[in-house]
């Protein structure tokens, strides 16, 4: 194999750092070869930033911005997978791609590519092309993990270093069989152990279960790795300690944009009233109910205490409201009730007051708040009005504040803009270190030293700092771009109601 792409969902070097982790084979990829923090996508989460990875476009331009979107009528849903961008298995030939999220119910355009999806695949068979279901390794293939494993622990973190192996096992027999000349394999299982690290409360608890799964994934790592001239090692996003949750919608609430409706009584809802007020007068207690929290949000009782603590948002009668990270709307004429008679005013004015608010001590709460067309090269009217970027140790969060104000206190571990990038082999700069690359510039960089001619339609460009040698960048003619193939046998129904439970158990969705 001449290049092999190994995804590494949702890793970066400071989480290395934090729970003092040396992965042998990727610390020799980051220092021998050309390497920075890779700066992901506006939101920095695995469906938008794959899909840009796969396009070279950013979420602007391929529309999917976030987890979840929004339809006229304000309802909420999964996403589903881009159908109108050329991607990486359509441009590439002679590829074989394991486990590319967002690919689901594509199919490559490109010759003797083959195209593994993940998550957005109902299943197993829904995921793995029928030729690929013939390998030895399908029996073991694992799509996704058993949520109800979380309840303990130690099983979960056994469970997702199987599935882990059992991923490297069938990618091994796929690369062996099919000798591709681009490879991509992800492993998601580093996303995964981030989520629930939320649910310790010390570091070293934490650092023991993430210390066991990066052992287990720099080893497939390497093991896949061999088999390759060249390697990439990339993240989607990375993952940091947060301190600080932003209470967006409790903001737009407060200032008047955002209406409520009455919400319903329920136990779950009588509970997170009860802790409500009990935050109030002890931060104690509230932290200790934040972890009985975080512990039983894992189970399915957990969701529906979730689901009461987000407000219940009357669409029809706010004028703005965060669907989720930071991603603000405004209630124009995209929605069936629209109630703004000037989006352009409230969302230069909505920008300019998230951007001047701090937490209890002066830090400011956001590090930018851009507008789409500040935020994406060309955005189309699905994109979010605004976009409030989180600073460091903060999470934009779709609770209500626990203790009233927009800042609250957590001990969470969620996603960060910054993950990893790292390239070693002949075709890459050694011992270089890379000023953030964008996610959006890895594939223009891996057609480049290919020595393929990229898309007209890429807004990535090639990292010149990571490659050997200065490449004359070519670029194909439009009209030969391939046009996206989409399979007509699977049924998207069951697709959208696995993908539905999956991303309920990640938090996505109310
Ligand atoms: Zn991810």
């Amino acid at each position: 194999m001449e290049l092999l792409v190994i995804g590494l969902d949702g890793l970066s070097t400071n989480m290395l750092d934090r729970f003092d982790i040396e992965p042998e084979y990727i610390n020799r990829v980051l220092e021998n070869g050309a390497s920075g923090d890779l700066m992901s996508v506006d939101t920095p989460t695995t469906l938008p930033a794959w899909t840009s990875f796969a396009t070279g476009k950013d979420p602007g331009s391929h529309g999917l911005t976030n987890m979840i979107q929004q339809a006229s009528d304000y309802e909420t849903s999964p996403l589903r997978t881009n159908t109108t961008d050329a991607a990486a298995y359509d441009l590439i030939d002679d590829a074989l791609f394991v486990n590319l999220p967002a690919s689901a119910g594509r199919v490559p355009a490109a010759e003797d590519t083959h195209l593994v999806s993940a998550m957005l695949a109902e299943d197993e068979e829904d995921a793995v092309p029928s030729h690929l279901q013939q390998l030895d390794a399908f029996e073991d293939y694992i799509l996704d993990h058993d949520k109800s494993l979380k309840k303990n622990p130690q099983t979960y973190f056994d469970h997702v270093c199987d599935i882990t192996r059992a991923r490297r096992d069938f990618a091994a027999e796929a690369f062996d069989e099919y000798d591709p000349r681009l490879g991509f394999v992800l492993f998601s299982t580093p996303d995964w152990a981030g989520h629930l690290l939320s649910n310790f409360s010390d570091d070293e608890t934490r650092g023991r279960y993430y210390r066991q799964l990066l052992s287990v994934v720099d080893t497939c790592a390497q093991d896949l790795a061999e088999r390759a001239d060249n390697v990439v090692l990339m993240s989607d996003h990375g993952f940091e300690r947060k301190h600080t949750n932003i209470h967006i919608n409790d903001f737009l609430h407060q200032r008047g944009y955002l209406r409520e409706s009455e919400s319903s009584v329920s136990a779950a809802n009588i509970a997170v009233q009860t802790a409500k007020a009990i935050g109030k007068r002890s931060s104690v207690l509230y932290e200790k109910i934040r972890q009985l929290y975080n512990y039983i949000i894992a189970t399915d009782v957990g969701q529906t205490l979730q689901e009461a603590a987000e407000p219940n948002i009357d669409y029809r009668n706010s004028k703005a409201w965060q669907l989720r990270y930071g991603c603000v709307f405004i209630n124009d004429k995209r929605f069936d009730h629209p109630a703004v008679d000037d989006p352009d005013a409230l969302r230069r004015q909505l920008q300019t007051e998230l951007a001047d608010l701090t937490d209890d001590d002066g830090s400011p709460l956001f590090r930018d708040v851009l507008l789409a067309e500040e935020a994406y090269s060309d955005p189309d009217k699905r994109a979010p009005d605004v976009i409030a970027r989180p600073a460091p140790g903060c999470y934009p969060t779709l609770l209500k504040s626990p203790t009233g104000g927009y800042a609250s206190h957590t001990n969470n571990f969620n996603h960060r803009y910054n993950g990893l990038f790292a390239a070693m082999g002949p075709l890459f700069a050694e011992k270089t270190t890379v000023e953030t690359p964008s996610i959006v510039d890895v594939l223009p960089t891996i057609m480049a030293v290919l020595g393929m001619p990229l898309s007209p339609e890429f807004d990535g460009k090639v990292i010149e700092a990571a490659t050997a040698d200065e490449y004359s960048v070519e670029y194909r003619d439009s009209d030969t771009i391939p046009h996206p193939q989409i399979r007509t046998d699977s049924d998207q129904g069951a697709r959208d109601e696995a993908v539905q439970e999956r991303l309920e158990d990640l938090g996505y969705l109310e």
